[in-house]
């Protein structure tokens, strides 16, 4: 199918590449052995072989009960970028931001970004803006966690020049209790009590995520003044937490922040309401569906405070599969969704939210859309949901 991708950030690969988020969850089930097994095959099993071999990612690692890979953001991007360029017929609008939707009745007819001057007319949509931009413009139901549920936003940098054992569990360790005694001696601001680091698939480089208190009530993503003031925070964590390696930490004596994220990363936003709502339930209890299109296998992670993660794994690890109608909006018949927007509850969407299990439901919604554009009537049924899914199912599960 003839595409466009419209993306407002300059660098494709969406929080991996510009929130400098740096691990890839859910691309594995749960498993008590040390075996990785794929959750789905399909794209998102071909995206992180080739990412391997390209030198972008490394792994799996195991971490407790889960697999992941530690991918390096900068040349994450850069291989979605290679992999962009070789779609004949995708074209890729970088830096271009949606600015209004035009609907008639159930169907969204038109897009109008703010760089070109004729809106883009299309058979079908997809959304996979994270914050529900396109659904939310077309004025399709969407649902918001209240403020003080919310998954809390992170600051993540880059540092380079690190000794290589400086960042295995010993090294991380040590990391925190330097941290720690810096807040007691008035060193270091208390909030970087929240910092973690996590080495990369470069040898002499490291990641650090410093979760940050979005002030319960008052905190919107949505609001540019909030993301403004919290990248501003960020930066000036981020150095002062710098100096102090340098002079505190062993193996940091000649660290250097070498990449600021280009935005504050967002954990939650608005969810798009779909034929069918995941809930947190059916992720515990390994759902299954007759419209599955793929799996789920990461535990909820909720981050309601800036202080860690709560967990809560699924019975037996079972992975919950992901339904077609959770890719479908309620209410516009060409508009799909894959992501951290698909149609969710909040505890729901703590495990979805995951890249690997988002590489799945976008190869997912693509086949879909594809099968919407190919049929004389423009839309999937209601009630049809589980023959449109049948094929998508077998193509994403593909080598597994
Ligand atoms: C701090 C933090 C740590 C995380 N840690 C991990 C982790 O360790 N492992 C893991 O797997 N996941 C992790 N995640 C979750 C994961 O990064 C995201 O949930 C995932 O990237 C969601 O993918 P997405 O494609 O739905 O949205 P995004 O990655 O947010 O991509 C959305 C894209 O849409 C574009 N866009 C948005 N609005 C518009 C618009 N109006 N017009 C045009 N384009 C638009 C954006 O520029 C972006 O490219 C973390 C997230 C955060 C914030």
């Amino acid at each position: 199918m003839r595409t466009l991708l419209i993306d407002r950030a300059l660098a494709p690969g969406g929080n991996a590449a510009n929130a400098l988020v740096h691990c890839i969850c859910g691309l594995y089930i749960i498993s008590p052995d040390m075996i990785p097994r794929p959750a789905n095959g399909g794209f998102a099993l071909e995206f992180a072989l080739a990412l391997v071999e390209d030198g972008a990612a490394s792994g799996p690692v195991r971490m407790d009960r889960l697999d992941v890979l530690l991918q390096e953001p900068l040349l994450f991007s850069r291989f979605c970028s290679k992999l962009l360029s070789k779609e004949k017929n995708l074209t890729f609008l970088p830096n271009t931001a949606i600015h209004r939707v035009d609907i008639e009745d159930s169907r969204i007819l038109s897009v109008s970004l703010d760089s070109l001057a004729n809106p883009i007319i299309a058979t079908a949509f997809i959304d996979t803006s994270g914050e529900a931009d396109l659904a939310h413009l077309a004025g399709a139901e969407c649902e918001s966690a209240p403020p003080e549920k919310r998954q809390q936003p992170a600051y993540i940098f880059s540092i380079a020049h690190v000794k290589m054992d400086a960042v295995d569990e010993e090294g991380r360790l040590e990391f925190s209790r330097v941290i720690v005694m810096g807040i007691r001696n008035g060193i270091l601001d208390p909030r970087l009590a929240a910092a973690v680091m996590r080495p990369t698939c470069i040898p002499d480089q490291a990641q650090v995520t410093v979760d940050l208190d979005a002030e319960g009530d008052h905190y919107s993503q949505l609001n540019p003044e909030f993301l403004t003031k919290f990248q501003i925070l960020g930066k000036n964590l981020a150095t002062q937490l710098e100096t102090h390696l340098r002079s505190q930490l062993t193996g940091f004596e000649e660290c250097e922040i070498t990449t600021f994220p280009a935005h504050v990363g967002i954990r939650e936003s608005r969810r798009i309401a779909g034929r069918h709502q995941l809930t947190g339930q059916e992720i515990l209890n390994g759902a299954e569906f007759d419209d599955t299109v793929c799996r789920s296998a990461w535990p909820i992670e909720l981050r309601k405070t800036a202080c860690g993660a709560e967990m809560e794994y699924p019975g037996k690890n079972k992975p919950c599969s992901i339904p077609l109608r959770a890719l479908l909006s309620k209410d516009f018949d060409n508009l799909l969704m894959a992501g951290r927007c698909i149609s969710s509850t909040h505890e729901a969407q703590g495990a979805l939210r995951v890249i690997g299990t988002c590489l799945s439901m976008g190869q997912a919604a693509g086949l879909a859309a594809a099968h919407l554009v190919s049929s004389s009537n423009h839309c999937i049924e209601p009630g049809t949901e589980a023959d449109v899914a049948n094929p998508i199912r077998k193509i994403v599960f593909e080598g597994i």
